[in-house]
C-alpha cells in the first residue's frame, strides 16, 4: 500500500509514538532494575571497606536481600502496569467504560463525574494485590511490617472516604471549569488546582495526618532543649515539636518538617527517637532545616507550578484534537463534552514520555541533598549526621550498594558511600 495521507494521520502518528515510548520506557526499566538485583547481589558476600567497622555481615545481608526483593516485585508491577496500560487505551477499556456510562447516564456532567470515579475505583482495585503483597510478604518477611488487617482496613476505608470527600468535589469544580469558562479554561484550572494544593498543605498536618497517627508533643526535656537550641542557632520558629506513632504501622524510621509559614511543625517518628542519639537527632534535624535554608522547598514548589501550567496548556490544546483521542484508543463523542476522557488519557499518556526527563529530577534531588548534608554539618557534626545516616540506612534494609546507573535513574538521595564520603572530606 502506497503511503499517503492517511496511513500518516496525526491519530496513527500518536499511536506509534505513545507504544515506541511505552516499548522503550519499559526496556530501560527492565534493564535497570536487572542491572540493580545483578550489582547488589555480586556485593552481598562482603561489607564495603568503608563500613565494616559499623555494619555486620548479617545487616549488610539483610538489606541485599531486602533490596533485591523489593526490586522482583517492582519487575512484576511494571509488567503488570504495562498490561493495565495498554488495556485502558489502546485495547479500548477506557472506551469500553466511557460508552457503557453514557449508555446508562447520557451524556452529562454526572456521566463524566461517574467516570472519573470508577476509574479511580477499578485503578485502586487492580493495584490492590501489590499493596497488600508489598505490606503483608515483603514488608513482613523483613521484620518491617506492623500493621495488622483491622488497621489495614480500617486505614483503606479511612482513605477512600478522604478521597472522596476531597476528589469529588475537586474532579466537578475541574469539569465545570472546562465546560464553562471557554477556551483559556485551563488557566482557571491551572489556577485552582494550584490553590487546591496549597490549601492541602495547610489542612494536611492539622486535619488530615492526625486521623492516621497520634502526633504528641516531644516531651523528652534534654532533647527539646537541645532541638530548640538547634532552631535558634539556625533562625527557626516552628509551631511545635510532635512525635508521631510511626511505630504502629512500620518499624521505618523518619523525620520530617511539615506545614509552611506560621502552620509549620517538626515531626520526629517514634521509631527514630528510638534508634538515636540526641546528638544524631540534632544532626539529623539540622539536614532538615538545610533544605529550609537553601529554598529548596519553595523552589520545589514554584517549579511544581511552572510544570503544571505547561501541564495544563498542553492539555487545553490536546483535548481540543480528536487525534488526541482516537490515537490513544477512545472514541470522542462529537457533540457532548469529552473533558473527563481528556483528563484520564492525559494522566495515563504523559508519564510515559515524561519517564525519560526523571534523571534530570533525580540529579536535582541528590544535589539539594548534599547542599542540606553540607549545611548539617556546619551546624551541627559531621560524625553525629554520618552515624545517624548510618544507623537509618542499617534500620531500613537500604543497600549500600546500588548499582551506579540505577542511581543515576532513580535515586533522590546520593547513596551512603558518596554522603559520607563528602561529610569526612
Ligand atoms: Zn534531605
Amino acid at each position: 500500500m502506497p503511503l499517503d495521507a492517511e496511513t500518516l494521520s496525526p491519530s496513527l502518528l500518536l499511536t506509534a509514538l505513545f507504544a515506541l515510548a511505552l516499548v522503550a520506557s519499559v526496556l530501560i526499566r527492565f534493564w535497570l532494575a536487572s542491572r540493580q538485583m545483578r550489582h547488589v547481589a555480586e556485593h552481598r558476600q562482603q561489607v564495603p571497606a568503608a563500613f565494616q567497622a559499623q555494619i555486620s555481615l548479617a545487616a549488610h545481608q539483610k538489606a541485599a536481600d531486602y533490596t533485591v526483593a523489593k526490586t522482583r516485585v517492582g519487575l512484576l508491577e511494571l509488567a503488570w502496569g504495562t498490561v493495565v496500560l495498554m488495556g485502558w487505551t489502546l485495547l479500548g477499556g477506557l472506551d469500553a467504560l466511557n460508552q457503557a456510562l453514557l449508555d446508562a447516564l447520557g451524556p452529562s456532567l454526572w456521566q463524566q463525574l461517574a467516570l472519573l470515579a470508577s476509574f479511580a475505583v477499578i485503578g485502586g482495585l487492580i493495584d490492590l494485590p501489590f499493596t497488600l503483597y508489598q505490606t503483608f510478604v515483603i514488608e513482613e518477611r523483613f521484620g518491617f511490617n506492623k500493621m495488622t488487617w483491622g488497621l489495614w482496613l480500617g486505614d483503606l476505608l479511612k482513605s477512600s472516604l478522604i478521597g472522596a470527600l476531597i476528589g469529588l468535589p475537586l474532579a466537578a469544580l475541574m469539569l465545570w471549569l472546562m465546560g464553562s469558562t471557554g477556551r483559556y479554561w485551563w488557566l482557571w484550572a491551572w489556577g485552582s488546582w494550584m490553590a487546591f494544593n496549597l490549601l492541602l498543605m495547610v489542612i494536611f498536618p492539622t486535619f488530615i495526618a492526625p486521623l492516621f497517627n497520634k502526633f504528641k508533643p516531644l516531651e523528652d526535656e534534654t532533647l527539646k532543649a537541645r532541638v530548640s537550641a538547634l532552631m535558634a542557632r539556625c533562625g527557626f520558629a516552628a509551631k511545635g515539636l510532635f512525635v508521631m506513632d510511626g511505630s504502629r504501622r512500620s518499624a521505618h524510621a523518619n523525620a520530617y518538617f511539615t506545614g509552611f509559614g506560621a502552620a509549620k511543625r517538626v515531626v520526629f517518628y517514634d521509631t527514630l527517637l528510638a534508634k538515636l542519639s540526641p546528638g544524631e537527632v540534632d544532626a539529623v534535624l539540622a539536614h532538615e532545616l538545610g533544605h529550609f535554608k537553601h529554598k529548596h522547598i519553595v523552589k520545589r514548589i514554584v517549579g511544581l507550578f511552572a510544570m503544571s501550567l505547561a501541564g495544563f496548556a498542553l492539555l487545553g490544546w490536546a483535548s481540543g484534537q480528536i487525534w488526541f483521542y482516537t490515537g490513544l484508543g477512545v472514541r470522542p463523542s462529537l457533540n457532548g463534552a469529552n473533558d473527563a476522557l481528556a483528563l484520564l488519557l492525559f494522566m495515563l499518556a504523559v508519564p510515559v514520555f515524561s519517564f525519560f526527563i526523571s534523571p534530570l529530577f533525580a540529579q536535582l534531588s541528590r544535589r539539594h541533598e548534599f547542599e542540606a548534608d553540607a549545611y548539617a554539618v556546619a551546624q551541627t557534626s559531621g560524625a553525629e549526621l554520618s552515624s545517624a545516616l548510618l544507623k537509618l540506612y542499617e534500620d531500613n534494609a537500604s543497600t549500600l550498594t546500588p548499582d551506579p546507573v540505577f542511581v543515576k535513574f532513580y535515586y533522590s538521595h546520593p547513596p551512603a558511600s558518596e554522603r559520607l564520603a563528602r561529610m569526612a572530606g
